[in-house]
């Protein structure tokens, strides 16, 4: 048997782990600031739950859940996205009761079983929010101004933001009636999964990668041409709003989400510096009817997902650098012998308690070779306790990049905690 992990899924240490550290206190910020609250749902729900949220003519459905029966036969899946999985936990825990719009952030793993590739894995990592209770356009136009500020606070640039609007329950239906009429005389020039979401939920074409169905939706009327009046007004005050916060966009009159929930405003940020098909760094858009569908009440809805994974490799790609979070300086700590572990584990308490990194040199004894390691691991000191210093109550330091040294005195615990500022 293999002990790799499995295809499509990876471990996350060193590089990876201090930008996802910075990205999420990012996101956290700026999720303060817009008033968002944290939710944390299971990681698999009941096959059910997926199979009416997303649609059971969507590929993620269709192709890419992870599911499987529990030892009592039950069937569970690993949660492909986020969504579902809040609405559930609102209704469930009554958290629309109080006062709306709901506003939460979710930070969680996602399953998906695709085709691994850069920037395409089948675990992978999303930051998502969802705010629940408003149907106004101004709410669209803010959700996507957090995303926007997200990834300006982080400091992209070459950023698209796509946008269309998919309508609503008074106009689909007919553009979904032209939309078919159109399509009919050309079902053989379709590819088999074209065919398929014909009769179960034909918008899921435009999702279609394949060349002889783009061909052919080249041409396909377009559900943007075909909105009832309410939706045109409020996709032109969705866009007024993106104006007046100086936010450009692009209308993408063929994008249509691979998700069936979403109505009217639905939006996208690619990376004009990724040249594949991965480039798609977050998306979102509103879903009205979700919740009632669900038999919740009737909670219009908008949110959005960023890709964790792509983000980084996009900010990597970019040299986009992360800051160190503790500009406290660090200190590597050498003992002269084992017998003055305690004394050092009485310092690292100090240092510690005062969220001061240390570390201690658990393997040489000498001065030197404790020199370079704290060199090579980044320290910006190295304190040594040796006879002299366990005699007089008192540590060595010595500056690693100035090549000082400083005798401190156990005493006056402020000049060490002093020294580490
Ligand atoms: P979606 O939930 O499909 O709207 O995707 C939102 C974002 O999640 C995308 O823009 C990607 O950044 C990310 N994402 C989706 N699927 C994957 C995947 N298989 N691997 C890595 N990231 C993904």
């Amino acid at each position: 048997m293999s002990l790799s992990s499995p295809r499509g899924t990876s471990d996350i240490f060193g590089e990876e782990i201090k930008y996802r550290d910075f990205i999420i206190s990012k996101a956290k910020d700026i999720f303060k600031v817009f008033n968002f609250k944290e939710i944390i749902t299971p990681a698999f729900e009941y096959t059910e739950l997926f199979d009416r949220g997303i649609g059971e003519g969507t590929d993620i459905v269709q192709k890419e859940m992870y599911t499987f029966a529990d030892k009592k036969g039950r069937s569970l899946t690993l949660r492909p996205e986020g969504t579902a999985s809040v609405v559930r936990a609102i209704i469930e825990n009554k958290l629309y009761a109080k006062d709306l719009p709901l506003k939460l952030f979710y930070i969680g793993n996602m399953f998906r079983y695709e085709r691994p590739q850069k920037g395409r894995s089948r675990e992978f990592w999303q930051v998502g929010v969802e705010v629940f209770g408003q149907s106004q356009p101004i709410l669209d136009a803010e959700v996507i101004w957090l995303l926007n500020s997200f990834y300006k606070n982080l400091g992209f640039k070459n950023l698209k933001l796509l946008l269309n609007s998919i309508g609503c329950v008074e106009c689909r239906p007919s553009y979904i009636k032209s939309f078919k009429e159109y399509i009919k005389p050309r079902m053989d020039m379709l590819c088999s999964d074209c065919r398929f979401r014909f009769d179960k939920s034909p918008l899921r074409i435009f999702d279609c990668k394949k060349d002889g169905c783009r061909k052919i939706l080249e041409k396909a009327p377009k559900i943007n041409d075909n909105l009832c009046d309410n939706c045109v007004r409020y996709f032109k005050s969705v866009k007024k709003y993106l104006d007046s916060l100086e936010i450009d966009y692009e209308i993408d009159s063929g994008m249509v989400r691979g998700f069936d929930y979403y109505s009217r405003t639905i939006f996208e940020i690619i990376s004009l510096d990724i040249d594949s098909a991965q480039n798609a760094l977050a998306g979102g858009g509103r879903y009205d009817y979700l919740v009632k569908e669900f038999s919740g009440p009737d909670l219009p809805a908008v949110g959005f997902a960023i890709g964790l994974d792509r983000t980084i490799i996009q900010m990597k790609k970019l040299n986009i650098s992360v800051a160190e979070t503790s500009k406290k300086k660090s200190t590597y700590i050498v003992t002269m012998k084992k017998d003055y572990y305690e004394y050092s584990l009485m310092v690292m308490r100090l240092l510690r308690d005062n969220n001061i990194i240390c570390d201690l040199e658990y393997e040489n004894k000498n001065i030197g070779p404790a020199i370079k390691k704290a060199e090579k691991l980044n320290y910006d000191y190295l304190m040594i306790i040796g006879d002299d210093e366990v005699k007089n109550n008192s540590i060595t330091l010595k500056d690693i990049k100035k090549y000082k040294q400083y005798e401190i005195d156990l005493d006056n615990k402020n000049r060490l905690l002093e020294m580490m500022e």
